[in-house]
């Protein structure tokens, strides 16, 4: 019988949440109890930069479940709770506050947290990240019309940043170390095209450089470049990335390589104790390779198989990688995460934000990104997980009917 079992959470995210679902889905009837850092319900990422930054969302709409839903699912939440120590020898989990906690079976879904920018005066009051429900709405807070922010870092968390606070009457300075934008996500082409787009929309865009130090009397007043520029803003948010909250895990001597090692059914190398979301490193057999994947698509989907798992019933999990983007009026989506392509080729335009490009391998298609065209985007995703054969020509001919190619 499953009544005396306790099935322990260890963070009450995206991940954590379907952990807990899917163990009442599966008919678990022991104790679940969900353990959160901070204040807040399993609640959403992707508004944090958008319409919640905006205002236009409520906290309260932003959870995946509310309390009555949890409450109705026997699901139990103890926030503000910051667990310090797994002890396996003896199955119990150790709170900052020293209550110990057993367990029958664990999930660790901690996430991960930001990658903090080391220079001087990033400790000044109006220096921000952007992770948590509680940075949102400090910046919402902190800006208003004509506020200048600079925005360290023109990866996703930069570039949609950029595109709210301009929203909102700011003027964004978006500050990226590389040559282009968002480089570890797509192509030079697509960088070449954010930096247009961004550019458009009244975005101060510099590349190829970093921050020295920020400065100000109790408060940021200006940043200052390697070069010796200054700029004056009072607020600055840092996008830079993220590392995963592996630490309790290694700790307790679980294997930890760029993140928990875990299996296609999400089980680490201790059989009570499964993982999932931003904080694994898991095997993916579509992409032929291990990855550590910062997706909502991943927290849901590796949650759900870790609930099972606590119970044995997983099977293998395995998906193509996909990723969107709201950044001004441009839908961005991503499948795959292609590496050693040969091609790219692009079909739509540029110039009038709807297109797609496609990455092309031993005559396949490896990875694609759309602008404003999730439709082709959805049919590239069949193709490359029905591994059809398509040419460079075929796929930038408008006259090609996508949902042809599917019929190979
Ligand atoms: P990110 O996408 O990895 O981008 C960070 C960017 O900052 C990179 O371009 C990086 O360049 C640059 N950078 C690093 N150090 C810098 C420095 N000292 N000065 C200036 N630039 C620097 O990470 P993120 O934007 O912080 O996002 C954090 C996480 O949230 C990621 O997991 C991301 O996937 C997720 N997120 C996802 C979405 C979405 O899917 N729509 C939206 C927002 C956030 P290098 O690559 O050269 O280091």
């Amino acid at each position: 019988m499953n009544e005396d079992r306790t099935f322990l959470i260890i963070g009450a995210s995206q991940a954590g949440g379907w952990v807990a679902q899917t163990l009442r889905h599966e008919g678990f009837e022991g104790k679940v109890i969900l353990i959160g850092e901070e204040p807040y319900l399993p609640y959403e990422r992707p508004p944090l930069s958008k319409a919640a930054l905006l205002g236009e969302v409520t906290v309260d709409s932003t959870y995946f479940w509310s309390q009555e839903t949890l409450d109705e699912a026997n699901i139990e939440t103890q926030l503000n709770t910051r667990v310090i120590a797994i002890d396996r020898n003896v199955k119990e989990i150790v709170t900052e506050g020293g209550t110990r906690m057993g367990y029958d079976k664990l999930a660790i879904t901690t996430g991960a947290r930001v990658r903090e920018l080391p220079v001087e005066g990033a400790d000044l009051p109006g220096v921000f990240y952007l992770r948590t429900m509680e940075n949102t709405l400090a910046i919402r807070d902190a800006v208003k019309d004509g506020t200048t922010a600079m925005i360290v870092g023109g990866g996703w968390i930069g570039l949609e940043c950029a595109a709210t606070l301009t929203k909102l009457g700011c003027n964004a300075i978006v500050i990226e170390s590389a040559d282009r934008l968002c480089g570890r996500a797509v192509t030079p082409e697509i960088s070449d095209w954010m930096l247009e787009f961004h550019t458009s929309h009244g975005v101060d865009v510099r590349l190829g450089t970093g921050i020295e130090k920020f400065q100000g009397a109790g408060q940021l007043e200006r940043a200052v470049l390697p070069s010796g520029d200054t700029i004056e803003c009072s607020v600055a948010v840092v996008g830079i990335g993220v590392i995963p909250n592996a630490e309790l895990a290694r700790d307790a001597g679980l294997e930890v390589d760029n993140g928990i090692v875990v299996d296609d059914r999400a089980c680490t190398s201790d059989s009570d104790i499964v993982a999932a979301g931003d904080v694994t490193n898991h095997p993916n057999a579509l992409l032929g390779r291990r990855i550590r994947l910062e997706s909502y698509e991943n927290a849901q989907n590796q949650g759900i198989i870790a609930g099972k798992a606590m119970l044995n019933k997983a099977e293998a999990y395995s998906e193509l990688p996909w990723f969107w983007s709201d950044q001004f009026d441009a839908n961005l989506q991503m499948i795959g995460l292609p590496k050693d392509w040969e091609e790219t080729v692009t079909r739509g335009d540029k110039d009038s934000n709807e297109f797609v490009t496609f990455y092309l391998k031993d005559g396949v298609i490896d990875g694609a990104i759309s602008v404003n065209n999730p439709r082709d985007l959805r049919i590239a995703k069949r193709l490359m997980l029905g591994k059809k054969q398509v040419t460079a020509a075929e796929l930038i001919n408008p006259e090609t009917k996508m949902q042809g190619l599917l019929k190979r």
